[in-house]
């Protein structure tokens, strides 16, 4: 074992030094690192050894620079140093995180990190948290949890009697609202059918007057609202405090979708942006994204944790450790079964402090205005007004605007996605990696400007 993660840690060590310098997109095609990997299961066994190697040669080739200071696609935190090495840590000791039966370790870091990420985020203390694979996942508890609660107050036992015959619960979320939360909706029975659409300000955040609208309009009865921190084109955050007493008034139960903007709360510069997200009662947020955490990562937060463990939980009974008065990890997640993923988030804020946390949220707020300046000094027509850490820049016309895209991800320097807003094409670019500096927008600004004039 000892030369064996020796050998692996150090092929992941040199990785991530190269990083900085390294071609961002991959150096393979698809087709080439398919073949790498394919061909037929071997009947016999190969030497631990062997098999490391043979990952390595045919996933180098095939590996993006995603992790690295120059990637701004879609929104890609990097990894801390100390938040990776627990994470290799999580995989060496093969914890299962269920329960502190389970794992008194993993238990125990989770409660830390919980304790200290409710803070850090400025919600109610005592908000349980479930360490979740990512935002898709947190959405899903939160409305999971949000659908027991208004069922319940309307005297039907969703858990025992499901969605047949139900009173029917209403979803009212912005048009701005992020695909996992119709994915949750889907997955939860409610359909996105349930769904009321509220309009969004030009930048992307909700109306707040038409939300006031459409729960005014819409019958009586169950009804859950999703908000928003961190729109994924603009990085618009919903006003929560002048939206959730609205919803209030129509006892709706209140999730907050921030995967990536609510770690605006971090930050005294940026925490209006965030103002009144104490006010909802579930949220979700991601540790891979800006908390720069390795994948996968998120967190369910609910601030009723008796209803949280209602929605979510289950027992059995040669099951120990869950239940009762404190609950397990594995009653605030959709897993029963899980890696201990909470050493990384534990690692990862050890490793900042509030302080370094802030710096990063700062720091890559800044740099985002930095290359939406950076590029409209070289003429190029910005989309968005840039609150947090996106920018939509465009080149000329819809085919200009992809061309240069695409010309950017073949050349290396840095990798950005496109999107559609407001019916024009856009690229987008998300500044989430703790690593990224100065010098790294300034030279994809460069980058992007010369390709954008050939
Ligand atoms: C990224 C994102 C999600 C989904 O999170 P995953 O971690 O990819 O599951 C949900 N909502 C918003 C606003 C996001 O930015």
């Amino acid at each position: 074992m000892d030369d064996l993660f020796a050998r692996a840690a150090a092929v992941a060590a040199a990785y991530r030094a190269e990083l900085p310098e390294r071609r961002v997109q991959a150096a393979a095609g698809d087709d080439a690192v398919r073949a790498a990997f394919g061909g037929p299961l071997p009947s016999t066994p190969t030497p631990a050894a062997d098999v490391v190697e043979a990952l390595v040669a045919a996933a180098e080739p095939g590996l993006v620079a995603s992790a690295g200071p120059r990637y701004f696609g879609f929104v890609t935190g990097g990894a801390l140093p100390a938040a990776s090495a627990a994470d290799i840590l999580a995989t060496g000791w093969d914890q299962n995180a269920f329960n502190a039966v389970l794992s008194p370790a993993a238990a125990a870091a989770e409660e830390a990190a919980a304790g200290w990420l409710t803070t850090l985020l400025g919600l109610p203390e005592g908000s349980t948290v479930g360490f979740v694979t990512g935002g898709q996942a947190a959405n899903t508890v939160g409305i999971a949890t949000g659908r027991h609660d208004v069922l319940a107050r309307a005297g039907w036992d969703v858990e025992r009697d499901g969605l047949h015959g139900a009173p029917r619960v209403r979803v009212v979320a912005g048009i701005e609202r992020h695909g996992t939360i119709d994915r949750s909706l889907r997955l939860l029975g409610l359909g996105t059918s349930a769904l009321e659409e509220v309009a969004a300000d030009a930048n992307g955040a909700i109306d707040v007057a038409d939300l006031r609208r459409v729960l005014t309009e819409g019958p009586p009865g169950p009804v859950i609202v999703c908000l928003q921190s961190g729109n994924v084109n603009t990085g618009a955050c919903d006003d929560l405090r002048s939206a959730i007493p609205i919803a209030r008034e129509h006892d709706a139960w209140v999730h907050v979708d921030g995967a990536f903007g609510l770690w605006a709360a971090s930050s005294p510069a940026h925490s209006h942006l965030v103002d009144g997200r104490e006010l909802a009662d579930s949220w979700a947020c991601d540790g891979h994204k800006w908390l720069n955490v390795p994948y996968d990562s998120g967190f369910a937060i609910c601030a009723h944790p008796t209803t949280h463990v209602a929605a979510v939980s289950y027992t059995a009974p040669y099951l120990v450790g869950s239940g009762g008065t404190r609950p397990g990890m594995g009653d605030l997640t959709l897993d029963s079964s899980r890696r201990a993923r909470g050493f990384a988030t534990w690692a990862a804020l050890r490793e900042l402090g509030s302080d370094g946390v802030a710096e990063v949220v700062q720091r890559c707020c800044t740099l985002a205005r930095r290359f939406a300046d950076g590029l409209a000094a070289g003429g190029v027509e910005i989309g968005n007004d840039v609150v947090l850490n996106q920018v939509l820049a465009r080149f000329r016309d819809d085919a200009g605007t992809d061309a240069v895209i695409e010309a950017a991800q073949r050349e290396g320097t840095c990798w950005f996605g496109g999107t559609t807003w407001r019916e024009r094409r856009w690229a987008r670019i998300s500044i989430s990696n703790a690593a990224t500096t100065e010098a790294d927008v300034d030279r994809s600004v460069e980058a992007v400007l010369r390709l954008a004039r050939t």
